[in-house]
C-alpha cells in the first residue's frame, strides 16, 4: 500500500563511510531530505588508497561529482601484474589509453580514501537537504506503517521516513534484516602503508598500478593524490582475526611470508616503519537486503574481498541506483527499495564471487600460477577489456 504520511520526514542513514555519504548526497540530489548518523566522533576515512574503475565514474557523472572526485586522483597509465619470484611481467593492461576510453568512456583512477570520502562529505555539507551527525551510534530500529524510529546508543529515538543501513561489514541493521551472523573470515590479511613520493626509492617509483603476484601473497603499489603519495598494500594468508580496519600490524609476520621474493618487493617492504592491517572478510551473496522501509547498502549489503578493487565502487553504484528508485516512487519507499535490490543484487553478487576467484589467481602456486601466467600473458589489451567489460561497462 502506498504511504500517505511522513513525507516531510527525512530519510535516515546509519553510517557515514563512502556508502553512507554517497547515498545521502545522491538522495539530496534527487530532492529528498536526509539525516546521516555516524558512530565516530568525526567523518573520516583511514589512510590508504583506493582504485576506482570506470563504472564508478559513470554513476558519479549522474550526480555531478565525477570531476570533484577526479580532481585529486592519479590516473595510472597501466595496470601490470608481475611474478614476485621471477620478476617477469605476466600481463599489462593500458588504462590511460584511447582504446580504454573508447571501450568504457570513463577513466580508471586511483585516489586516497580521504580524498573520495572528503569529496562526498563536501558535497553533503554544501546541500541544505543533508544533516550530518557524529558520535551517534545506531543501535536498533522499529518500523511502523508511517515510518521508522531509530534507537541510538544513548537511548535517544529519532523518527524518519525510512532507514538505509550503510554501517559496513559488521552492520547491526543487517543483523535485523538478514541475520546471517558474523562475516566469513577469508584467511587473508592486508597490511597497508602510505609513503610520500620522496620516501620511495627513485628506481622503484612507477606511475602504474603494479601487482606482484607471489605464492599465497601479493603486493600492490600505486601513486596517490596527483602522484604526491605512494600506496602499498601487502596481502598474505594467515588465520589471525582482529575485527576492524585499523589494527596495528606485526612486521615480523609479514616478512616471514614474503621471504625469497624479488629485491624490488623486499626493498619496498623495507621502506615501511609502521603497518596497519585489515583482516579480510566477506559474505555469501544474498538478495534480501530490504524489509519494508529499511534497506542495506554497500558493505552492509554485499561485503566483498578487495581483489577486484570494487567495494567502494559498488557502494557508490548502489547509492545512485537507490536514489533514482526513490525518485521514481517517492510515495512508496518500500517499493522503491525492493526495485533497488532487484536491480543490484546480481551485479554485486557477481563481484563478491569473482573477487574470490581473482584472489586465488593472484596467490596461485606451482602449475596454477603457470596456467595463470599463460592465460593472462596471451591476452591483447582488447581481450583484457573484453574480460572485464561486465564490470567496467556497467552499471
Ligand atoms: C584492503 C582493502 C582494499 C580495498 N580496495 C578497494 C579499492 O581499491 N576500490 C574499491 O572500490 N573498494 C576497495 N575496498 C573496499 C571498500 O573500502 C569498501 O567496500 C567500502 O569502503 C565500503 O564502504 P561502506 O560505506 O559500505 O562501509 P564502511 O566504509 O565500513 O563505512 C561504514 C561506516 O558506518 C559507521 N558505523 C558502523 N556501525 C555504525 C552504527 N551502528 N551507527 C552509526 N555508524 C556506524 C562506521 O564508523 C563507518 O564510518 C577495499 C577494502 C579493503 C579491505
Amino acid at each position: 500500500m502506498a504511504e500517505r504520511n511522513g513525507r516531510d520526514l527525512p530519510i535516515l542513514v546509519a553510517g557515514g563511510g563512502i556508502g553512507g555519504l554517497a547515498a545521502a548526497y545522491a538522495l539530496a540530489h534527487q530532492g529528498f531530505p536526509v539525516r546521516v548518523f555516524e558512530q565516530a566522533p568525526e567523518f573520516r576515512e583511514i589512510g590508504a588508497g583506493i582504485q576506482l574503475g570506470p563504472n564508478i565514474f559513470r554513476v558519479l557523472d549522474r550526480i555531478g561529482l565525477k570531476d570533484a572526485i577526479l580532481a585529486d586522483a592519479h590516473r595510472p597509465p597501466a595496470m601490470e601484474m608481475r611474478c614476485a619470484l621471477s620478476g617477469e611481467r605476466v600481463t599489462k593492461i593500458p588504462l590511460a589509453d584511447p582504446r580504454f576510453d573508447e571501450r568504457f568512456h570513463y577513466p580508471y583512477a586511483v585516489t586516497h580514501r580521504a580524498d573520495i570520502h572528503g569529496a562526498f562529505l563536501k558535497a553533503c555539507q554544501s546541500s541544505n537537504l543533508v544533516t550530518l551527525e557524529t558520535s551517534r551510534t545506531v543501535d536498533d530500529y522499529e518500523e511502523d506503517d508511517d515510518g521508522v524510529t531509530i534507537v541510538l546508543a544513548t537511548g535517544e529515538r529519532i523518527r524518519g521516513r525510512a532507514l538505509i543501513g550503510c554501517d559496513g561489514m559488521w552492520s547491526k541493521i543487517r543483523e535485523r534484516i538478514v541475520g546471517d551472523g558474523k562475516p566469513r573470515v577469508s584467511g587473508h590479511i592486508a597490511y597497508r602503508a602510505v609513503l610520500k613520493k620522496e620516501e620511495v626509492p627513485a628506481d622503484l617509483w612507477q606511475p602504474d598500478v603494479i601487482l606482484w603476484a607471489g605464492p599465497r601473497t601479493h603486493l600492490v603499489h600505486y601513486p596517490l593524490r596527483r602522484g604526491e603519495l605512494w600506496n602499498i598494500v601487502a596481502v598474505f594468508h594467515s588465520d589471525r582475526y582482529v575485527e576492524g580496519w585499523n589494527a596495528e600490524a606485526d612486521a615480523g609476520e609479514l616478512w616471514a611470508h614474503f621471504k625469497g621474493q624479488r629485491p624490488e618487493v623486499l626493498r619496498m617492504l623495507e621502506r615501511i616503519e609502521t603497518w596497519r592491517m585489515w583482516v579480510l572478510c566477506d559474505r555469501e551473496p544474498v538478495n534480501d537486503w530490504n524489509k519494508g522501509r529499511v534497506v542495506l547498502l554497500g558493505d552492509a549489503a554485499h561485503p566483498m574481498l578487495q581483489y577486484l578493487a570494487q567495494g567502494a565502487c559498488m557502494a557508490t553504484e548502489d547509492a545512485v541506483c537507490l536514489a533514482e528508485k526513490v525518485a521514481a516512487a517517492p510515495d512508496d519507499l518500500s517499493a522503491a527499495f525492493a526495485a533497488y535490490v532487484q536491480e543490484r543484487y546480481l551485479r554485486t553478487a557477481r563481484v563478491q564471487i569473482m573477487a574470490r576467484v581473482y584472489g586465488d589467481f593472484y596467490h596461485a602456486r606451482g602449475p596454477a600460477a603457470e596456467l595463470r601466467n599463460q592465460m593472462l600473458g596471451a591476452r591483447t589489451p582488447e581481450e583484457s577489456y573484453d574480460g572485464i567489460a561486465w564490470l567496467y561497462g556497467g552499471p
